[in-house]
Formats: C-alpha cells, sequence, structure tokens
C-alpha cells in the first residue's frame, strides 16, 4: 500500500504541489491524470525519494519513505519519464549496476532479460536501442528489485502500437502480481484501455488535486455521448439505426448517434448496421469522452 498524506513540495520558491493526499493499495491502478505543469512528475519525485516534501509524509508498505528512506525504496520501482537509461552502458551493464545497487543477484538479470525479451540485445548500448526497447530496459531496470509499488511517469509518451500494447500487458501482470501501480498521463483516451480494471483516477491541477473516482465511475459520469459513424451508405444506415429505435441523424457526410452507454450500445449499433448490409468505415465519439470531462472540470471554479 502506498499512503500519500498531505503532501507538498517545490524546487525553492514555493511549493508546487500542495496538500495532496491519496491511497493506493495492493492490486490497484492509481492514475494520476493532469496536463502539462500540473505537478505529476513532481508528486512523484517525492513519492519515489528523489525530491524531499516540504509537508506532508510518504508511507509504503507501513515505513515512512523520508524517516528510512533506504528501507522504502527498496519496495519502489520507478520508471522516470523519457528513458532514462545510462546510454554508454550496455543492456546487461544498465541492469548489473541497479542489480549491486539494490543488492539484487545477478541471476535475476537473466530473468528480467528473458522476461522482457531483452536477451538479444543484452550486449547492444542502450543507446543504440529504439526508443521502444529502451523504455522496456527502463520498466525491466524499475522492476529488477521486485519492488511492491511500481510508478510509471508517463510511460506511454513516444511510443509506437506494439509498444504501448506490451507496456500495457506488462501494467496488467502487475497488478495481477499484486503490486500498487500508479502511472501519470495527459493522455485522457489512454485510460479507457484499463476499464475493468480496480483503478482510481486522481486529477491534478495546478499542483492540487482536484477530484479522485473510481474509473468505472469517471466512465459512467459520461455515459451520455454522441457517436460519429463513417458509412458506405448513409440513407440505409439512417433507415437501420431508426428502425432500431436509435437517435440518429445526418451530418455533413457522417452519421451522428446518440448513445445512453457508449461501452454497451457501440457494439449493438455497429453489429445492426453490419447484418443490414452497411459497411462500416470508422466509429468514434463525437468528441474524446475523457477530453470532455476534463475540459468540463477545468471549467470548474475551485
Ligand atoms: P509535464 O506533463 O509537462 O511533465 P507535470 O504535471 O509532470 O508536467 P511537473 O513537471 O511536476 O508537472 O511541474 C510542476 C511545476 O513545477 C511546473 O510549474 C514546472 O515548471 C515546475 N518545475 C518542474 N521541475 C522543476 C525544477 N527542476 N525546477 C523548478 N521548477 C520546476
Amino acid at each position: 500500500m502506498l499512503e500519500v498524506e498531505n503532501l507538498s513540495a517545490g524546487y525553492g520558491r514555493g511549493d508546487v504541489i500542495r496538500d495532496l493526499t491519496f491511497t493506493a493499495t495492493k492490486g490497484e491502478l492509481y492514475l494520476l491524470l493532469g496536463a502539462n505543469g500540473a505537478g505529476k512528475t513532481t508528486t512523484f519525485r517525492v513519492i519515489t525519494g528523489i525530491l524531499p516534501p516540504s509537508r506532508g509524509r510518504v508511507i509504503v508498505e507501513g515505513i515512512d519513505l523520508w524517516r528510512e528512506p533506504e528501507k522504502a525504496k527498496m519496495k519502489i520501482g520507478y520508471l522516470p519519464e523519457g528513458e532514462r537509461v545510462y546510454p554508454n552502458l550496455s543492456v546487461y551493464r544498465n541492469l548489473l549496476l541497479f542489480a549491486r545497487l539494490y543488492g539484487v543477484a545477478e541471476e535475476r538479470i537473466k530473468e528480467v532479460l528473458s522476461e522482457f525479451n531483452l536477451k538479444e540485445y543484452k550486449d547492444r548500448k542502450a543507446e543504440e536501442l529504439s526508443r521502444g526497447l529502451r523504455k522496456r530496459l527502463a520498466l525491466a531496470r524499475a522492476l529488477l528489485h521486485e519492488p511492491e509499488v511500481l510508478v510509471l511517469d508517463e510511460p506511454f509518451s513516444n511510443l509506437d502500437v506494439p509498444s504501448v500494447i506490451s507496456l500495457r500487458d506488462k501494467i496488467l501482470e502487475s497488478l495481477d502480481e499484486g503490486r500498487v501501480v500508479l502511472f501519470s498521463t495527459h493522455i485522457l483516451s489512454e485510460l479507457q484501455h484499463f476499464e475493468g480494471v480496480r483503478c482510481r483516477v486522481g486529477i491534478i491541477r495546478d499542483g492540487k488535486l482536484v477530484l479522485e473516482e473510481k474509473l468505472e465511475n469517471l466512465m459512467s459520469l459520461l455515459s451520455s455521448v454522441e457517436v460519429v459513424l463513417v458509412v458506405n451508405n448513409l440513407q440505409r444506415a439512417l433507415q437501420v439505426l431508426k428502425e432500431s429505435g436509435y437517435d440518429a441523424r445526418v451530418e455533413g457526410r457522417n452519421i451522428v448517434v446518440s448513445v445512453s452507454n457508449y461501452t454497451s450500445e457501440v457494439p449493438e449499433i455497429t453489429r445492426a448496421l453490419a447484418e443490414n448490409g452497411v459497411g462500416i468505415l470508422q466509429v468514434k465519439p463525437k468528441k474524446v469522452p475523457l477530453e470532455k470531462l476534463f475540459m468540463d472540470l477545468s471549467k470548474q471554479d475551485r
């Protein structure tokens, strides 16, 4: 478990995160969502023991991070923003350095290399790897000492689709293994991929936690949305949808349908159209739902 209590911190000219309180439990994903400069990285620097807080406490599995830093840090794995690995060192040596720092047996490096499919690159310098591979190495390093808490700063930025998918799988695996996983993102649509996972979202704005909600509740706040369909036969699609009881209209060269539950109704709509011979070229929410939510929240005065 990770407990963050009334945490404030800054860089010498006043606090940039203020009075943050949240708890993340075993097997739970905690997503810190916020715009650039909101304070996500600063928060993660404090909870991983890099930046001292000006106030408040961080308790990792019952240990006060800033009172017993060595002991608490053993329980935390951190993937910083970007691919912070030693560029001049080989993949193996990057891992070895951390293994020595954390008192991990060299045997474990072999395990990690094969778990992360890095075996064939083990003698390559980190700077020669693609960004996706470097990220994989950084994640392997964060998990080398089998920490209870995994903290990932903007893990999905600048990755191609296969790397995103494999990283997502690793996150889910870590949760199954009983870890606490925290990650920060400003890529709102990323959250939708974690539906069905035990997950809470903390929204941070100007260094303050302005909302904390279970992911499923956030999604249901967005239950009423419009869906845009690009189809090969507008009139036929409109007829089918109306006959199926949907509130649909033509807008330009698209069909727009109102749905009350995005997750369950979109598959029904596409099935109805396909069964009636309408080809579907594209389906998308009229506004990215979480973006809309984020805009709404940002507008609120607090
Ligand atoms: P991003 O998504 O852009 O990384 P973030 O939410 O992670 O943003 P932080 O990097 O934590 O935000 O920045 C929060 C505030 O602290 C910003 O106003 C930023 O300018 C400031 N800040 C961050 N790092 C430093 C630093 N090393 N020295 C001084 N100010 C800093």
